[in-house]
């Protein structure tokens, strides 16, 4: 028996739908055992303490796990006509609670229709939503093609959640963020009505649905860009001198000659905190690691050995490729390790200006002993919205004291000229990964006319009374601080 304390606005899936649910899906793939819901209601959303706080008690009433496209779109007609909140689930590796029902309702886990469809020769993926990046990666490669960009999660993440939920990774250093350059060509959606329909939403039209959190349709296809398959080497380079490793990195990350995935770069602090890593970083040692291509990696190990750095560890390309992976301790990784090897450590999300290290230091001494670095070095945007050039994204481990302290120290990046990405929201506007809110609004407007997909993650919802036409603010007012 469902025995989930109500949470204000919590809407409990009824006795009746229940029964229809276990004919849509099978009984198996209904789930109302509490422990099982509550596992199924959370994804990484405590990486943020103030997130913790706010999101422990939610959870869904029931959850359910399609396993083909017919039983989805079944699903989505039964929550419609009984008004059920939807919230789809992928790998729930997401960190700003995104997949967390505010309002009780229906999760439905998309894990179970997880096929890559097709690889062409000239590099389009089609994939279903709940298939694995990594899945998609290894599908990209034996036709000679890789993913653009993917994230530090792509073992458990799925490809509907990088796109609804995720930003950039692996690759973006070259072929910028996963909205940028035409990298999400296709997506196809239900909307959440009594007959589902399904749009095709194709190039700049499928980013109304990035990052949008799935309160804009049910994500049930995706098409990809790809791009030509390299041989990667990894290489770890570490030094006790932060300012030397600092420079050479700057140096390699904007080097265009040089064809790279990954530039990660991490204080010493970082580098105690990855212990499967130890042996090959010494203590007090600053650490980067790196993906460049094995034409290239030699002639950097030795370049980083001629500014009297160390170059700790080379793995040659393999295919498969071989553990350790270091692009699974960039990233949010990083952040993982840290708050594991110092708890009571949170973080920030913050974009640089191009002389990031000075800004940093700035940032820093107005916060003394709070912040640890770490940065990502991704492609940014021109002012034409084309790809730029390589820029810092850092993404410090934060000693957390209060959520005030977070909101000082974003106020204060704010001054210095560094945009920020706030990762202790679940408010799709308050994120900040992509301006084209309207866009996404209007989306929601036309597949969601009750407003059931994820509600209360959009703050502007539309308004489904008067003419129509208007928007509204919708906090969930249970939420506010
Ligand atoms: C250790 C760690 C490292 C990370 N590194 C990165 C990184 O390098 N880059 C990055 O961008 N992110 C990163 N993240 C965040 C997260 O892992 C990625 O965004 C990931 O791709 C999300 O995929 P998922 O399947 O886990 O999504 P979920 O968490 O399951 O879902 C994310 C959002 O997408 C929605 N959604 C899922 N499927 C659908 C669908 N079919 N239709 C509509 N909406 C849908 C969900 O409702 C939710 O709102 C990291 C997180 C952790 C914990």
């Amino acid at each position: 028996m469902n025995m989930i304390a109500p949470t204000p606005g919590f809407v409990t899936v009824p006795p009746d739908a229940l029964a229809t649910l276990a004919d849509l899906v099978g009984a198996d793939n209904l789930v109302t055992v509490e422990a099982e819901l509550e596992t199924l209601s959370k994804d990484c959303y405590w990486y943020s303490p103030v997130l913790k706080s706010r999101l422990d008690a939610r959870r869904a009433s029931a959850a359910v796990r399609p396993g083909s496209m017919a039983e989805l779109r079944s699903v989505l007609a039964l929550a419609y006509v009984r008004d059920l909140p939807v919230t789809v689930r992928g790998g729930a590796t997401g960190n700003y609670g995104q997949c967390i029902p505010l309002c009780g309702g229906l999760v439905v886990d998309i894990g179970r229709l997880d096929r890559v469809l097709e690889v062409t020769d000239d590099g389009l993926l089609t994939a279903e939503p709940g298939a694995r990046v990594i899945k998609l990666e290894q599908a990209a490669r034996e036709r000679g093609w890789e993913l653009r960009c993917y994230p530090s999660t792509w073992v458990k993440s799925t490809v509907s959640g990088f796109i609804a939920g995720g930003s950039a990774g692996i690759g973006s250093i070259t072929w910028g963020g996963l909205r940028d350059n035409g990298t999400i060509k296709r997506v196809k959606l239900l909307t959440l009505e009594a007959e589902p329909r399904e749009l095709v939403l194709e190039e700049a039209e499928a980013l109304r649905a990035f990052h949008a959190y799935g309160t804009n349709g049910v994500i049930t296809e995706i098409q990809l860009r790809l791009a030509p398959a390299r041989r990667w080497d990894q290489l770890i380079v570490t030094s006790p001198d932060w300012s030397a490793l600092t420079d050479f990195v700057t140096k390699v990350a904007r080097d265009d000659a040089v064809p790279k995935r990954l530039v990660s770069l991490q204080e010493a602090s970082f580098g105690a905190a990855f212990k499967p890593l130890k042996r090959w970083i010494a203590d007090g040692h600053a650490v980067a690691f790196f993906d460049l291509e094995e034409s290239c990696s030699a002639a950097m190990a030795e370049a980083a050995r001629a500014r009297g750095l160390t170059v700790s560890l080379t793995i040659p390309h393999h295919e498969p490729r071989r553990q350790p992976m270091l692009a699974e301790y960039g990233w949010n990784h990083a952040t993982l390790w840290m708050m594991k090897a110092r708890p009571g450590h949170t973080y920030l999300q913050l974009g640089m200006g191009r002389d990031f290290a000075a800004q940093a230091e700035a940032l820093r001494a107005r916060f003394p002993d709070q912040l640890h670095l770490h940065y990502e070095f991704v492609r940014g945007r021109n002012a034409a919205g084309a790809l730029g050039e390589v820029v810092a994204v850092l993404i410090p481990a934060v000693r957390f004291q209060s959520e005030e302290q977070l909101r000082a120290i974003i106020a204060a990046a704010g001054e210095l000229g560094i945009a920020s990405g706030d990762p202790h929201t679940c408010y799709v506007e308050d994120g900040g990964k992509d301006p084209g809110f309207e866009a996404k609004w209007t989306l929601k407007r036309e597949t969601d006319p009750k407003g059931l997909l994820n509600p209360g993650k959009l703050k502007a919802e539309w308004t489904v009374d008067g003419a129509g036409t208007g928007r509204r603010e919708v906090f969930p007012v249970f939420l506010r601080p």
